[in-house]
């Protein structure tokens, strides 16, 4: 096992890596920009390196800078969490060469998997259900679009290849307006990514939003486990996820489970990841990405399974054995976690930075809070807006959202705007209730737009 671990990180995910490196005996190392000096995460990490300015290009992606740290402080592991370096290739590259182990898959494995156009292509071929799409990048002036759209019939979603976050994604339900949605989506995705590549798909209607954790070992051992429902989502990012699924039973479990098992093994996938489906009214269900990193949902099949994702994950890249086998996870009840997120609910989820006031955090029984803020905690505006998890667990899906509803009652968050009065409003919606949850939830019966 690893001795001293490097996050590459920040924030609750920060936080929940240093924990589970404590439980296993693992000094850690936190680093953090000017900024961040009174973060969380540095206060509970055994040592802490500044490694740049406030600028997240100058500091929490500054490669030359956390190798640096990781040498200085004689880590022997870096694990990057999610966003920030977590799916770059180049770094888990550097990373490999400078003999410090990238806690995650090989590069080929983020390589394959982070460009949409070639992971749906490699997907296909290990039989694998997908989209039927474009196939390859398309621009506003080739003159066969019309015909790949009409083709794969209206609407369609045009998607940026090098695709997270939502960016870079435009839906379009007729040939008007398709040659300027393929101009904005370029513009964006090369805003965000850099890369202004973007292709076509059949855009599903009121889809739920699917993906089942899986993990793999060195040794060719791969398991999945139970689904992760992810559909109640604000500009096509997820707000609120649960475990199971609402729309799934367990015929559909173990196919798409195992569809998720040959989705990894592909990519010979070592450690945690997440393979993502869309699956339609009448049960079809289709890949859509792989994200080859742990995810900010994973508290969900954590609660549900009683397994410990980060744990899991440290183990599989120090090189030891999988242990879990997908048939005997039993699923204990029912999870639900809600993002807090500081940003205001009314106003488009316009970010809401400032300074914590007055701050209480619910818990009590079935109540899990994965955070980094306190009272007195300056959110800023450089960094994502993510301050809060809660999760909440119950024996059925009634009494989770049960225990979620009173959670939510105890929140109290002063000096920022968040994302709570929403969650209340879906937590007490009766479709959301029932479990008629799809991707456009918020839309259809919250806003009503
Ligand atoms: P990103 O990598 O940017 O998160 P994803 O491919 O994971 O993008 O898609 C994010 C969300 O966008 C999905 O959860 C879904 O709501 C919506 N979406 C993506 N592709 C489609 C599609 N073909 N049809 C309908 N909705 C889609």
């Amino acid at each position: 096992m690893f001795k001293k671990v490097l996050i590459a990180n920040r924030g609750e995910i920060a936080c929940r890596i240093i924990r589970a490196c404590r439980e296993l005996d693992i000094k850690t190392v936190a680093i953090h920009s000017e900024i961040d000096k009174e973060s969380m995460h540095v206060k509970l990490a055994d040592q802490a390196i500044c490694v740049g300015p406030a600028s997240a290009l100058e500091s929490y992606l500054n490669i030359p800078s956390i190798i640096a740290a990781a040498e200085i402080s004689g880590a022997d592991a870096i694990h990057p969490g999610y966003g920030f370096l977590s799916e770059n290739t180049y770094f888990a590259e550097v990373c490999q060469t400078c003999g410090i182990k990238f806690i995650g898959p090989s590069k080929e494995s983020i390589e394959q998997m982070g460009d949409k156009i070639s992971a749906i292509a490699l997907m296909k071929k290990a039989g694998i259900p997908t989209v039927s799409g474009s196939n390859g990048p398309v621009n506003a002036d080739d003159s066969n679009i019309f015909d790949i759209a009409k083709k794969i019939g209206y609407p369609i979603i045009i998607k940026a290849t090098a695709g997270g976050g939502g960016k870079g994604m435009r839906v379009v339900v007729s040939k008007e307006t398709l040659q300027n949605a393929i101009i904005t989506a370029q513009t964006e995705a090369k805003a965000s990514f850099g890369n202004p590549s973007v292709y076509m798909e059949k855009y599903i209607e009121e889809p739920h939003h699917v993906e089942f954790q899986i993990l793999g070992d060195r040794y060719g051992k791969i398991a999945y486990l139970p689904e992760r429902d992810c559909s109640i989502q604000r500009r096509h990012q997820k707000l609120v996820e649960e475990s199971p699924s609402p729309l799934i039973n367990e015929a559909l479990r173990k196919k798409m489970g195992k569809a998720a098992k040959n989705a990894a093994a592909a990519v010979k996938y070592v450690t945690v990841g997440t393979v993502e489906f869309l699956v339609d009214k009448k049960g079809n269900f289709y890949f859509m990405e792989m994200n080859t990193r742990i995810q900010v949902e994973h508290p969900v099949t954590e609660v549900v399974t009683g397994l410990d994702l980060v744990k899991e994950q440290l183990k599989l890249a120090a090189g030891e054995k999988l242990s879990i086998v997908s048939e005997k996870v039993k699923i204990l009840g029912h999870a639900i976690e809600c993002r807090i997120n500081a940003e205001d609910p009314d106003k488009d989820f316009i970010p809401s930075p400032g300074t914590i006031g007055r701050l209480f955090l619910p818990g009590g029984p079935g109540i899990r809070l994965d955070t980094h803020v306190y009272s007195g905690y300056m959110i800023s505006s450089f960094y994502d807006n993510l301050i809060a998890k809660i999760i909440a667990f119950g024996c059925d899906r009634d009494e989770a959202i049960k225990k979620m509803q009173r959670a939510l009652r105890e929140v109290e968050i002063e000096g920022i705007k968040n994302t709570s009065s929403l969650h209340s409003r879906v937590m007490s919606n009766e479709n959301f209730c029932k479990g008629s949850v799809c991707t456009n939830f918020l839309s259809k019966y919250i806003y009503g737009k």
